[in-house]
């Protein structure tokens, strides 16, 4: 896999700008209803943007995860579903794309990307196991809590300061980790979950080094690394655009290096690998990936397809090659890079360095006069639907949930509101109209107030939540 013959228009003509590598075959027309109507839509939906409906919503933003565009030769592959119940010849096709790009062994399909982390974790964790990560994902933890683990973190301090300019901020603290060796013993942590482009710190990368140094800590103690590879495209693009030695390898040979670390992975195929459903695990180990298997047919479905029809699986093998090529990556980082600098230009607070995947507005500083209890990230969030119909989502103190030993808040030291840009749907145009929204909410902060709580469920609450302004 060397790099492609291809250029950009940087790379060709200097300090020009840049464009997508796709142009438009296909539109689904949008439109941004009354003021009076998004009043009713958002105390309908309890102010979670979660419970709106998408019809109301101009300018989705609530997430990537399944929203990307297929290609036409992704569309191409639904036609060529061989819809078998077993041995489908799409599940080849995908086996062979997970091996080529990712380098795994065993190819464990599932419906999508918590189906995978669900088998991972009840096929590694013991009860009373810690379980190591690079900052918290609300799925992620959930099923090694429900597979009887405590997640310990280990990020890196500036992970937790939205201010620090760390390049690499997804970074593990190898002290941190011996720390937890020390007290639990090695034996009591099966492995480190380690993810890519780590969300809940404002999409930012993990540097080769880092994973480099993690790989040799834990094979002096016998531990292994799943990595969490949901955004791992982005994840490289950092590392070829800010590490040495990186800057001419392609996106794809530098995916090869970092999973060699690494002794599996699972997958949200919704995000980098361009597909509206699917997901997948894959890991290197006999044992595993029997145990896998063992279960993927009592949760997921046969072992060929996981929970996805034939057609969801030649899509997804397609888009495991096409995600991957550089200047798909880069038009997606830099799309999401033009929204945030609009934002640093009118001095409005953003997480920083701008992530891969989303622009995440700091919360704490935006609503100084909000205390945490009273939601200032999904008042945001409120604010910016009813101010022009954009949908962005809360990661803050309702994501984080409560502590199962207390039963209090948690209260994350990050208070962020979320605009996930999905790939290959809107142009930078669209981009403008968000900015100036969020300009307008920023100038109207001092008279907003917070929300109060009146429904909670009991599991994953933010989804599910409903509020009543203050
Ligand atoms: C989306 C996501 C998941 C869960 O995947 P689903 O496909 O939504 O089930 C896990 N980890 C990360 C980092 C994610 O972004």
């Amino acid at each position: 896999m060397s790099k492609p013959h291809y250029q950009t228009m940087g790379q060709q003509f200097g300090r020009r700008s840049w464009a997508e590598p796709w142009k438009i075959k296909m539109v689904e027309p949008i439109r941004m209803i009354s003021r009076e109507a998004r009043e009713q839509a958002a105390a309908e939906a309890g102010y979670n943007t979660f419970l709106l409906r998408s019809e109301d919503v101009y300018i989705d933003l609530l997430t990537d995860s399944g929203t990307s565009a297929m290609s036409d030769r992704q569309w191409a592959g639904i036609m060529l579903g061989d819809e078998a119940y077993a041995g489908s010849r799409n599940f080849y096709h995908l086996e062979e794309a997970i091996q080529t790009y990712y380098g795994y062994k065993y190819v464990i399909p599932t419906h999508q990307g918590r189906g995978a982390e669900h088998l991972i974790s009840q096929a590694v964790i013991q009860k009373g196991d810690f379980i190591p990560g690079n900052m918290y994902f609300t799925t992620t933890r959930l099923h090694q809590e429900l597979a009887g683990g405590t997640f310990v973190d280990v990020i890196i301090d500036e992970a937790h300061d939205p201010t620090s300019q760390h390049p690499f901020k997804g970074n593990v603290n190898l002290d941190k980790l011996q720390a937890l060796v020390d007290r639990v013993g090695a034996e009591n942590i099966p492995y480190v979950s380690l993810a890519g482009t780590v969300n809940m710190a404002g999409g930012q990368p993990v540097s080769m080094a880092n994973v480099k140094a993690l790989r040799e800590f834990c094979d002096r103690h016998g531990i292994r690394i799943y990595l969490d590879a949901t955004r791992m495209y982005e994840n490289c693009f950092f590392i070829q655009e800010r590490e040495e030695g990186y800057g001419d390898k392609s996106i794809a040979e530098i995916l090869k290096e970092f999973c060699s670390y690494t002794d599996g992975a699972w997958m949200s195929a919704k995000k980098d690998n361009l597909v509206n459903i699917g997901g997948w695990l894959a890991v290197n180990h006999a044992d595993v990936a029997e145990k896998a298997r063992n279960m993927v047919v009592v949760y997921e479905g046969l072992h060929t397809y996981g929970g996805m029809a034939g057609r969801d699986m030649e899509a997804l093998a397609i888009g495991i090659a096409e995600g991957v090529q550089d200047d798909q990556v880069a038009a997606r980082v830099r799309q999401v890079r033009y929204l945030g600098k609009l934002l640093l230009d009118w001095g409005i607070p953003i997480v920083e360095p701008i992530g891969g995947h989303a622009i995440f507005l700091d919360a704490k500083r935006f609503y100084p006069h909000i205390p945490q209890d009273q939601f200032p990230s999904q008042t945001l969030a409120a604010q910016l639907y009813l101010d022009s119909g954009v949908r962005s989502m809360e990661r803050g103190i309702v994501s984080a949930g409560r502590d199962p030993k207390t039963g209090d808040h948690r209260y994350p030291a990050l208070e962020l509101t979320r605009l996930t840009i999905p790939r290959r749907v809107y142009t930078q145009a669209h981009m403008d109209v968000v900015a100036e929204s969020i300009k307008a909410v920023y100038d109207q902060r001092e008279q907003t107030r917070g929300l109060k709580m009146v429904y909670e469920p009991e599991y994953l609450r933010f989804f599910q939540a409903r509020f009543e302004m203050l």
